[in-house]
């Protein structure tokens, strides 16, 4: 089992079991037993033998996505069957192709003690060959579950939100989760209810997509237990992302094409390469120890050995200057200082678990519960959890480091793109990535746009037509891989990477400029920065400014908050960075609703995005906040300074705001600070009048703004991608700040991901706005874009789209606008 394709079984979260590659298409009844439940889509079923023990048989690995398709039930709920009886019959072609696995399981789910299983691997025959041996417990667990006690806590009505309902894996995610708890917790539908410590149970409640549950526990810790079950559950436990996967999305390059693979543009760029697979494998290893002390000592090396080397690495980045990749290590290092990884591990050990069985089983569960998780932050942590899972478990089965050789034109093709992995290749020895899954706003995606490199994500498994060796053409700008490419693909794929190569050198070397329209508008093209090193490299491209520095990222790797000093450096040294010439836009901290930050307590909400983030937060800590604004106003020494706060709503959230600055300016005797506020909820720019008399400028945050505007949450699996920030109710919504803020003499900005889109500029120049604040390395595309447009024409484009019906249409326009633009150039 522990080679399957998936971590409920491969862990041992299920239980212990077996797994069969069949050859045949008729599962067998591997013990005498009545069927306690069979499933809806007829790929599993759980038999109970006479001694009380469970036992699920489980066709495939994401077989229940086939809803029955290619499976046909030979049994009914209640049969008592006898060994060898066929069970049920399915399509081995179907299965093969379709699902992740087709391996049947067979797991002692419950009730079961002294499992063996004799052979280890290799061939048995069906209905002949003994597999596994086990004995039943004297006292057989109950199936039918006590009732919640008097005193007992029950949440609220939750949503189960896992597409196929409560099948196997999100049941055994359920339970390795209430496992944690020390309170008995129940889940209740109607008048049935199930422990949820119990795989079997919790199936045999039959739970579809959309059914209401309640859960309640009894406890010391039971509060807690029914509130984060309850999050659990109504946030898919872990199956909306792997859903999201398969379903259409509106910035996927959809393929009609079998040479071509579609997937997400996650960062930009064209080239001709060849693919070299990276596969992440799970070293083999002993399950099983009977010297416990000596696995503990072993495993207590690795953890400080491999810590001791994320933290060297750390220091090394940090003399080469490469910040945001010494932060990841040190984000690292920090995951093992958690001392509950000991504490679980001693457990397993104690009880015949090898430390690297332990150690793997532990991360695995923990970090699949983080994959769960419906914000991208945290499912962005489950990769950096397997990661660091990964390398202690080499330390502790003492292998040297898996090496990964490439050039120039490798194309680094793997199922997930860990940032630890990415931040290890060398920028200039990379051609391109291409992953399964993962899209365009990961941590990986981020860092392949800092590196320059070309990146395709969420191709699904049509990755598996890519092979090592192979030619293909990459394309990062729209999102998609060209597999055997002939002479007339390549051709033009050479040809379109000249032009790019001499628009870019022609950009890079106008990048110092101002960006003037045809017709001699300027438009302030600034940088959108995270830190220091940012902002050298903003500098480098030619950014007229810093246009929003998010500054919960200065300290987005901390547990304990920074200090007034360490900040005040931080602001200084990017204020000396950039100099009395440009100005800075310091954002406030922005935190809560998707952005935790270690340090700050934020109770969890049922709406975050709607609770206390952003500025709201900040006030809620005025003393804090004040030391982030005296820290803030040092850096007015240096370069022309502007604060500006994120989620203000109304006027007086900015007015008490602009007190507190004032009195700390006044202190200070600091002089010259404009302030301003984000405009991303859609209050502020409708009363966008009113607040222009307040501000010195606005800058638009279209991430948010779109978000609010059209009530789709920018992280959701499913939805991120139809909230597209040119949809004709956003863009009236720039215009409308637009006409406020010059009717007053104010400026206006967008430091949203519109401003770099490649197809806005025009649109946005259009709509009235002064400046445009983009990530570094895109800041001389967008100076090349403001350059080939003329405002007035601009205008006319603006007052079409914001008549349109939908984003679809406003793309489409923008495109014909785009195209004479390039062929004139
Ligand atoms: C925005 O919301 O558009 C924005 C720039 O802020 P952030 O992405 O940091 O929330
Ligand atoms: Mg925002």
């Amino acid at each position: 089992m522990a080679e399957l394709p998936d971590a409920v079984f491969s862990s041992g979260m299920m239980g212990e079991g077996i797994g069969i590659d069949p050859t045949g298409q008729t599962l067998l009844a591997p013990c005498r037993g009545t069927v306690a439940q069979l499933h809806r889509a007829h790929h599993a079923l759980t038999l109970r033998t006479p001694e009380g023990v469970s036992i699920l048989l489980h066709i495939g690995v994401d077989t229940v996505r086939l809803q029955g398709q290619g499976f046909t039930a030979l049994v009914q709920e209640g049969d008592l069957v006898e060994p060898g009886q066929p069970l049920l019959g399915f399509e081995l072609d179907t299965i093969a192709r379709r699902a992740k696995s087709a391996v049947v399981v067979v797991v002692v789910a419950e009730g079961g003690t002294g499992f063996s299983a004799p052979r280890a691997s290799g061939r048995v025959r069906a209905g002949r060959d003994e597999i596994a041996t086990v004995g039943g417990t004297s006292t057989p667990e109950s199936a039918s579950s006590p009732s919640p006690a008097v005193d007992s806590i029950t949440g609220r009505l939750v949503r189960i939100s896992s597409p196929s309902g409560l099948h196997a894996r999100p049941a055994a995610r359920l339970v390795s989760e209430a496992k944690r708890f020390r309170s008995s917790v129940v889940v209740i539908k109607g008048t049935a209810q199930a422990r949820a410590t119990s795989v079997t149970e919790l199936m045999g409640l039959g739970l579809s997509f959309g059914d209401e549950i309640q859960i309640s526990a009894q406890g010391t810790d039971a509060d807690l237990a029914v509130t984060s079950l309850s999050d659990l559950v109504a946030q898919g436990l872990g199956e909306d992302a792997d859903h999201a996967l398969a379903l259409p999305d509106a910035r996927r390059f959809v393929s009609d094409s079998d040479r071509v693979l579609g997937g997400v543009a996650a960062s930009p760029g064209l080239m001709v390469g060849e693919v070299k697979l990276r596969a992440l494998t799970v070293p083999k290893f002993d399950l099983e120890s009977n010297t416990p002390a000596a696995e503990m000592d072993a495993l207590e090396r690795a953890l400080e050995a491999t810590q001791r080397r994320l933290l060297r690495e750390h220091d090394d980045y940090v003399r080469r200057g490469e910040i945001e990749k010494a932060q990841i290590f040190e984000a690292h290092a920090e995951l093992l200082t958690d001392a509950t990884w000991m504490s679980d591990c001693v457990v397993a050990i104690r009880t015949g678990s090898s430390a690297a069985a332990a150690w793997f089983g532990i991360v695995s569960q923990r970090a699949d519960s983080l994959a769960s998780h419906r914000t991208a932050l945290f499912r962005e942590r489950a990769e950096d959890l397997m990661d660091v899972g990964h390398r202690v478990l080499r330390a502790l089965l003492e292998l040297p480091d898996e090496t990964f050789e490439t050039s120039k034109t490798t194309v680094v093709v793997s199922d997930t793109l860990t940032p630890s992995a990415l931040a290890s290749l060398d920028a200039s020895r990379v051609g391109a990535f291409a992953t399964a899954k993962g899209g365009a706003t990961s941590h990986a995606a981020i860092l392949a746009r800092s590196m320059g490199v070309p990146y395709v994500a969420g191709i699904g498994s049509a990755i598996e037509n890519l092979v090592s060796g192979m030619a293909v053409i990459v394309n990062g700008d729209e999102g998609w891989i060209r597999v055997h490419p002939d002479p007339s693909d390549l051709a033009d794929a050479e040809r379109a990477m000249a032009e790019r190569k001499a628009r870019m050198s022609l950009a890079e070397g106008l990048a110092h400029d101002p960006a003037r329209t045809l017709d001699g508008r300027v438009i302030e093209v600034a940088a959108n920065i995270g830190n220091a090193k940012d902002a050298e490299l903003a500098v480098k491209n030619g950014c007229d400014g810093v246009g929003l520095l998010r500054s919960e990222f200065l300290f987005v790797n901390r547990r304990t908050e920074p200090s007034e000093d360490e900040q005040r450096e931080q602001f200084e040294r990017i204020g000396r960075l950039l100099g009395r010439e440009r100005s800075l836009v310091v954002r406030t901290l922005d935190v809560g609703g998707d952005k935790p930050l270690a340090y700050m307590p934020i109770t969890s909400e049922e709406n975050p995005f709607l609770g206390i983030r952003g500025l709201r937060l900040s006030m809620r800590y005025p003393e804090a906040f004040a030391a982030q604004i005296r820290a803030a106003l040092a850096a007015a020494r240096h370069t022309k300074l502007h604060i500006m706060f994120p989620m203000v709503g109304q006027l007086d959230e900015f007015l008490r705001a602009k007190d507190l600055v004032a009195t700390q300016m006044r202190i200070a005797q600091v002089e010259n600070v404009s302030l301003g506020v984000m405009v991303e909820v859609p209050s502020a720019a409708l009363l966008a009048d009113v607040l222009a008399k307040e501000v010195d400028f606005f800058s638009i945050g279209t991430n948010d703004l779109t978000q609010y505007t059209l009530a789709i949450d920018r992280g959701h699996p499913e939805l991120a991608a139809q909230a597209d920030a040119v949809d004709p109710s956003v863009l009236r919504l720039i215009r409308m700040t637009c006409q406020a803020a010059h009717a007053e003499g104010k400026w206006v900005g967008v430091c949203g991901g519109l401003a770099a889109d490649p197809l806005a500029a025009p649109l946005l120049i259009g709509l009235g706005v002064d400046e445009l604040s983009v990530p570094g390395p895109d800041l001389p595309r967008v100076k090349a874009a403001v350059r080939a447009v003329d405002s007035n024409l601009c205008r006319r484009l603006a007052e079409r789209a914001v008549t349109l019906t939908g984003a679809t249409a406003v793309r489409s326009l923008l495109k014909q606008f785009a195209e004479p633009q390039a062929a004139g150039e």
